[in-house]
C-alpha cells in the first residue's frame, strides 16, 4: 500500500495551490481514471487534492450565446441539459455513447478532458512506455496496437489514440478551457488543450501544474444545422472507439454551407479534420464528395502492424454521418 495526503479543496485557488505544493499531486474530481490508475499502481500521487464539491458544478448560456460547463458537471448532466440536448445534440450524443450510466453519473466534464489513454502498456505499470516512464520506450508501436491505438498525429515515442467522445464533440463544436491559478484566470483553445506526443508523450495537456480548469465554453451552435456522432467499435456499449466522427452540417441551396468533423479511435487528440472539411465547403452533397473528403481526412495517417483498418474504418465513419445527415 502506498501512503498519499489527501487534501479538500475548499476554494478554486486553494484547491490549484493545494495541487502545485506537492510533487506528483492529482485532482480527484470523479475518480473514474484516477482510482483505477492508482489501484493498478501506475498513478502513485503523494498527495491527492479532491475538488468534487468546488462550485463549478452549472451549466449557463453566456451573454453571446456561448455555454458555459463546469468542470464538476456531470456526464450525465451534461448529457441530459435541455440546451445540450437542443442545441448541441452532438455532444449528448458523444457523452451517451460513452462507457456506462454509473460511469457517466461519476465521470466529471473536467475529468473527462483530463483523462490519461486505455494502452494496455501504460496500464500494465510494467512494459516500457514512454508515457509512464520517459525514457523508456514504446512497448505498442511493435506490439498489440489494434483497438486504442492511433493511427493520425503519432510520433516514434508514443501512438495512443485519445479515448474520449466528449472531446471529439467539443473540438468538432468548438470551444474554449478556462483554468485558473495564481496567475488568475487564462481561456486555451480546446483544439490547443490536448497536446501531440511528440518527443514528449508525458505531456499531454496545456495545462500547468498550478493551474485547474474551472469550465469548457462551447462555441454557439452553428446555424441551420445537423449533426450527429457516429462511433464504431468492438461491441455495441461499453467500449472505446476504433473509429468515430462526430459531424455537424448546415446545407444550404443544394450546397454544403458550412460543416465540422472531429475524429475519434484514430488520433493522439481529439482530431479536426479541417483537410476534410475544405473539401466538402460550396460543393452539392454526393458520395463522391463524401469519399472524397473522407480520403483526405487520413492522407496523412500512418498505420501501425494491427490497426491499418482504421484507415477505411475511419474513412467510413465519415462517410457513413455525411450520407445520414444529407438523406
Ligand atoms: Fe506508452 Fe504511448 Fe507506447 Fe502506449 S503507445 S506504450 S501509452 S508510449
Amino acid at each position: 500500500m502506498r501512503n498519499f495526503a489527501y487534501v479538500r479543496g475548499t476554494s478554486i485557488e486553494s484547491a490549484a495551490a493545494a495541487h502545485s505544493q506537492t510533487d506528483g499531486s492529482a485532482y480527484l474530481a470523479g475518480g473514474t481514471t484516477l482510482l483505477d490508475l492508482m489501484k493498478l499502481d501506475v498513478m502513485r500521487p503523494k498527495a491527492v487534492v479532491d475538488i468534487h464539491k468546488l462550485p463549478l458544478a452549472r451549466i449557463e448560456v453566456l451573454d453571446d450565446g456561448r455555454v458555459s460547463v463546469g468542470a464538476m458537471v456531470t456526464n450525465t448532466e451534461l448529457a441530459r441539459h435541455e440546451v445540450i440536448r437542443t442545441n448541441y445534440p452532438v455532444l449528448s450524443e458523444a457523452l451517451l455513447s460513452g462507457a456506462t450510466t454509473q460511469l457517466r453519473n461519476k465521470a466529471t466534464t473536467g475529468g473527462n478532458v483530463m483523462q490519461r489513454v486505455r494502452c494496455g502498456y501504460f496500464r500494465d505499470g510494467i512494459s516500457p512506455c514512454n508515457k509512464r516512464e520517459p525514457g523508456s520506450g514504446c512497448a505498442a508501436i511493435d506490439g498489440h496496437n489494434r483497438n486504442v491505438h492511433a493511427v493520425l498525429g503519432t510520433s516514434t515515442q508514443c501512438i495512443a489514440a485519445h479515448p474520449s467522445d466528449m472531446c471529439v464533440a467539443m473540438t468538432a463544436i468548438g470551444a474554449t478551457a478556462r483554468v485558473t491559478g495564481p496567475r488568475g484566470s487564462r481561456e486555451i483553445a480546446f483544439s490547443d488543450f490536448h497536446l501531440l506526443p511528440g518527443d514528449t508523450p508525458w505531456k499531454e495537456h496545456a495545462l500547468e501544474k498550478d493551474e485547474i480548469v474551472t469550465h469548457i465554453v462551447l462555441d454557439r451552435p452553428m446555424q441551420a444545422s445537423r449533426s450527429s456522432y457516429l462511433k464504431l467499435r468492438d461491441r455495441a456499449s461499453y467500449q472505446f472507439a476504433l473509429a468515430s466522427s462526430a459531424v455537424i452540417l448546415s446545407v444550404n441551396g443544394g450546397r454544403i454551407n458550412d460543416v465540422r468533423i472531429a475524429l475519434g479511435g484514430v488520433a493522439t487528440k481529439p482530431w479536426r479534420a479541417t483537410e476534410a472539411e475544405a473539401v466538402l465547403r460550396g460543393q452539392p452533397p454526393s458520395a463522391a464528395l463524401f469519399a472524397a473528403a473522407a480520403q483526405r481526412a487520413f492522407q496523412a495517417a500512418r498505420p501501425y502492424s494491427q490497426n491499418g483498418f482504421k484507415v477505411p474504418l475511419g474513412q467510413q465513419a465519415i462517410v457513413r454521418n455525411l450520407s445520414n445527415l444529407t438523406a
